[in-house]
């Protein structure tokens, strides 16, 4: 083991003793690498990388790319190689990292929450049909992800994002992922305090800034003012949820160490109220901490949740408050959670006398052509744009009420609709092994048929059953969270083939019933057996309910 340097001293110039065992913590003096992504992240802070994009790797084509930044670095630019088509799922593990890429990326756009008018959706199309054979994906983190990538592209499309205000910067690596911000702020009439500019200015602050480039893993942020808890916060590193203080009025609690994968914890409430025009200093301080007391010794330890686990959440907000922003946090009980959160897919009135609509793409996938498409129809109504949920949703403001008519029926016509089947409003999946080199399973086109199969099976359900479908252990479609939750993996069929299919997990939920769902040895599935298992176990559950119990019971 390396032996850590002397003994550092806190910000605030507290001396701090030795780590028994090092886990990687620079700020107790582990900050030698101790493995290759920190290594990397140490020979060159990965935000250079842009250049070589735009100087070097662009002109002479894909060959001419340091393998250093094709599997490191190029992710703070939201680039990721894609799976080289035709490898199954048992080939993930078996495989290097290069023998698995192809020579074409996804490429992933952050919208961080904000509202993106008709010229940014119309960008964002564009780019979908002129470089990416029409993909665009809404993803569960409020991302546009495009597939099929040409380094010698990269440039354009980097040129008409940015002349729509948008970019890619940290969309992956080891820093500020995109934000999820509440997709109806500043305009719903129940809202308890609207965060947008808190995000912005997180954003105009520290995205992009080196001291936050280099953390020791992915930092997810939420942040939401609505009463229903739309941007899952409960598996975020950080998140901000709107909560009213007595005398200080709206406000925000501030809830850490949220993420699921392996080892999945939902995230600490600290119980604090945080003023609006605070924010991105306490985000700043969160980062931070993670930043400086982080595991870096090893990946699967390097999420902020092992740090909020060991430490608890009040040494965390102690550490915080002293150590950081050098003054004690207000103290305020933790809002009350929703028995729902908030997907806003629909019709509804906004504060102003306008409507916003939530449209459902069938799991998120959408493509270039649909989003030039609503441009064109967002433009035709006068609305003021769309934002993406954390659900794989769309939801466009502004509406007048004498133009929802006419914009739902567009919306279906373009393959949107505001007025989705359960199983299409309440299904999520992943990227999987169309595009993923960590898959082990199919995920996209399954989830699709399985919307198919269930709408014929169960047209009319009376209560909301969520199924989040995901290609392998990490849980990007939040496995762990839904009513049903399915992690792909290999399973043997009745012949006794390894087949793709799923370890199911069941009754998990965010909101007032947070928790994880069961995972039973037994309950694995072919995914060709899927439909069927999904509507056992369904029909199980409206046979036997008991009043109005709900699926997680
Ligand atoms: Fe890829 Fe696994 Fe994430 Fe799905 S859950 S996108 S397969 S890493």
């Amino acid at each position: 083991m390396t032996s850590p340097a002397i003994a550092r001293t806190t910000p605030n110039g507290t001396e701090i003793p030795r780590a028994k065992r090092g886990e990687g913590q620079w700020l107790l003096g582990y900050t030698e690498p101790l493995n290759k992504n920190e290594q990397s992240k140490k020979d060159d802070n990965p935000l250079n990388v842009r250049a070589r994009i735009l100087n070097i790797y662009s002109k002479r084509g894909f060959s001419s790319i340091d393998p250093a930044d094709l599997r490191g670095r190029f992710r703070w630019m939201g680039l990721y190689t894609q799976r080289a088509p035709g490898l199954d799922g048992g080939k993930t593990a078996m495989l290097e990292e290069e023998e698995l890429d192809d020579e074409y990326f996804m490429m992933r756009v952050r919208s961080d929450g904000a509202i993106l008018p008709a010229a940014t959706l119309r960008a964002l199309g564009v780019v979908g049909r002129d470089y990416a054979r029409d993909t665009a994906d809404v993803t569960d983190r409020e991302n546009i992800q495009y597939h099929w990538i040409r380094i010698e592209d990269v440039p354009a499309i980097w040129e008409t994002l940015d002349a729509a205000g948008l970019d890619t910067t940290e969309a992956c690596g080891d820093s500020p992922r995109p934000f999820l911000g509440s997709p109806v702020a500043g305009v719903a009439a129940d809202e308890i305090i609207d965060g947008t500019s808190a995000l912005e200015e997180i954003k105009r602050r520290y995205i992009g800034d080196p001291a936050f480039s280099n953390l020791p893993r992915k930092f997810k942020t939420a942040l939401t003012g609505h009463p229903s808890h739309d941007v899952s916060p409960e598996t975020n590193d950080v998140s901000f949820v709107g909560t009213v203080h007595p005398e200080h009025g709206p406000g925000f609690d501030l809830w850490v160490g949220g993420g699921l994968s392996t080892n999945p914890m939902l995230a600490q409430k600290l119980g604090v109220w945080i003023a609006l025009k605070d924010v991105p200093d306490v985000w700043a301080a969160v980062a931070s901490t993670f930043r400086d007391y982080g595991y870096r010794r090893l990946r699967s330890r390097a999420r902020l949740k092992f740090l909020v686990a060991d430490w608890g959440k009040e040494k965390f907000r102690e550490v915080l408050e002293k150590e950081y922003l050098g003054r004690a946090l207000v103290d305020n009980p933790s809002p009350q959670a929703p028995e729902a959160q908030g997907d806003h897919i629909g019709v509804h009135e906004q504060h102003d006398g306008r409507f916003y609509v939530g449209l459902a793409p069938v799991v998120g996938r959408v493509s270039g052509t649909i989003l030039t498409d609503l441009a064109d129809l967002v433009e035709q109504v006068g609305a003021d744009g769309a934002r993406l949920t954390a659900y794989q949703k769309i939801v466009v403001l502004g509406v007048d009420a004498d133009r929802v008519e006419e914009f739902c029926e567009g919306a279906e016509r373009i393959g949107l609709t505001a007025r989705p089947s359960n199983w299409r409003r309440s299904t999520m999946a992943c990227t999987g092994i169309e595009f993923c080199k960590l898959a082990i399973v199919e995920t996209k086109d399954r989830a699709r048929r399985l919307v198919d199969e269930l709408e014929q099976r169960f047209p009319e359900l009376d209560v909301p059953i969520s199924v989040n479908v995901n290609g392998c252990p990490n849980a990007c479609a939040r496995t762990q969270v839904a009513d049903i939750g399915l992690k792909g993996q290999l399973v043997m069929d009745d012949d006794g083939h390894q087949v793709e299919g799923f370890q199911v997990h069941l009754g998990g939920a965010l909101g007032l019933h947070a928790d994880f769902g069961r995972k039973l040895r037994a309950h694995k599935v072919t995914s060709a057996g899927l439909g069927d298992y999904v509507s056992g176990v369904v029909t199980n559950y409206l046979e036997h309910r008991k009043d109005d119990e709900s699926f997680a019971g």
